[in-house]
């Protein structure tokens, strides 16, 4: 299963290494069961606890007791099986956005196994009606409805049960776009002001927002503008693209905000935030000024940083680069800049917090779990169970602790390949922080982004004219 192999593919994998096929199918199945029960009640449950521990712990900035219901900041995200109305599974989780573990997961099924064997009975009978009342406890579909409408379905339960369970509010959510998780959950608390649950937006995916304004203005601004050219074109016009002016100034925006979060100052008081605010807005509109070649100096780099990237600033001249926008463009531009640093949309930026985590803990989700092979439900429950294993704590400690309450010993050879794997995935990590590999890493995504804000865009249509 911590390979993504089902029975079938155990037994493949036998045969080609010349090896006795492993057990039956039922026996097969017994185990999944245990492993499931082990995964669930004992070891993702508890380590849930102890990542809430230590959430709490950073968002109350030292001894806590433990016994007040407090506020936590938390991405959240739903993923499910396949794509669009087909899934049967969902699951939805919960990442605390100061620690990056999982708190809480829920799954979501739209079938039984046991109950689809059932099918042909006649449901009025009293020999279903006697099976009903030995299964109705264990029986797995816990959902109707449509497959999108799950993800916010998921929220709801989480969101309703984080006092009880956690003794936390799930004060604020971190997502991009929007979610109709979050309105499912916005007043779960109360309507009042504080109760509310606020919405802050993913700095990673900001980006897309100025790429898709500018796109736009690109593409439907007709003939020709003041100054007697097209938008597009060659040198000193707006070119399209992730290669184009589009995209570059799209990353500038974003990289705008990067550079100045200050997760300190939203949790201040609020002269710290306008501060902040302040200085992330005029690093926005810096970019535009510094790239469209005004006349006078000043204006131009008014907005522009001190001792910073502003080769102006530092020298008192610069030369007019190739991609250097004609002074036509600041009065065609500057609405979108203006609206895109407007101040409640910036005050969702400030903390700074990302949605990585949730994409790599959906990872380990489907990598237990391939989405084009059919599982059955417990599958989906334990390979989510074994990825909050995984994700809170490492291959090691998390295969060990499986191993532990399964009852079996782990041997040298098992602990040298997780060990080995912790490794691996820890310098990995290492490596991503590089510049290098980071600037690899964003032109190769760059386009995939785009891919699927398109295919999200579609989802979002799909997803509206639901009947539900
Ligand atoms: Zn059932
Ligand atoms: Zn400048």
């Amino acid at each position: 299963m911590e390979v993504g192999l089902a029975r079938e593919g155990i037994a493949d994998m036998c045969s080609i290494l010349s090896m006795p096929p492993p057990s039956t199918s039922t026996s097969y199945g017994q185990h999944v069961r245990t492993v499931f029960q082990s995964s669930e009640e004992e070891e993702a449950e508890a380590q849930m606890a102890e990542a809430v521990k230590r959430a709490r712990a950073v968002a109350v900035g030292g001894e806590d007791s433990g016994e007040e219901v407090i506020n936590l900041p938390v991405t959240f995200d739903g993923t499910w099986a396949k794509r669009g109305f087909t899934s049967n599974y969902g699951v939805g989780v919960v990442i605390s956005a100061d620690t990056g573990e999982v708190l809480d997961r829920e799954v979501l099924s739209k079938i039984c196994d046991e109950c689809n064997m059932k099918n042909q009975m006649d449901k009025e009978g009293e020999d279903y009606k006697l099976w009903w009342e030995g299964h109705k406890n264990r029986c797995t579909k816990n959902f109707q409805g449509s497959s999108p409408a799950m993800e916010a379905a998921t929220a709801k339960i989480l969101w309703q049960r984080s006092i009880s369970k956690h003794k936390v509010k799930y004060s604020h959510m971190i997502s991009d776009g929007d979610s109709k998780a979050f309105s499912e959950v916005q007043y779960i608390y109360g309507d009042s002001a504080g109760e509310a649950v606020e919405k802050l937006d993913c700095i990673g995916h900001v980006g897309k927002r100025m790429f898709r304004a500018l796109d736009k203005i690109k593409k439907e601004t007709k003939g020709k503008l003041a100054d007697g050219k097209t938008v597009g074109g060659g040198k000193g016009r707006l070119t399209g693209g992730q290669n184009g002016m589009v995209g570059k100034l799209s990353e500038l925006y974003r990289n705008a905000i990067r550079k100045n979060v200050d997760r300190l100052a939203s949790k201040g008081d609020q002269d710290k935030l306008e501060n902040a605010k302040v200085k992330m807005q005029r690093a926005i509109l810096a970019v535009l000024y510094h790239e469209v070649k005004l006349p006078d100096n000043s204006v131009r780099h008014q907005y522009c940083p001190t001792d910073d990237w502003c080769e102006y600033k530092n020298s008192g001249t610069m030369d007019d680069k190739d991609h250097h926008l004609d002074a036509v463009f600041l009065d065609l531009l500057l609405p979108t800049f203006q609206r895109l640093s407007e101040s409640s949309l910036i005050e969702r930026c400030i903390p700074g917090y990302t949605q990585n985590q949730t994409e790599s803990f959906n990872a380990l989700i489907w990598k237990r779990c391939p989405k084009h092979l059919w599982r059955g439900p417990l599958y989906v429950k334990t390979a989510t169970n074994l990825a909050v294993l995984h994700f809170n704590c490492g291959a090691l400690s998390s295969r060990n602790r499986m191993l532990q309450s399964l009852k079996l010993t782990s041997s040298h050879h098992t602990m040298v390949a997780n060990m080995r794997k912790d490794r691996v995935r820890i310098s990995a990590a290492d490596k991503a922080c590089e510049e290098s590999e980071k600037k690899k890493r964003k032109k190769q995504t760059k386009e995939k982004l785009v891919q699927e804000e398109d295919c999200v865009e579609r989802e979002g249509v799909m997803y509206e004219s639901g009947a539900f």
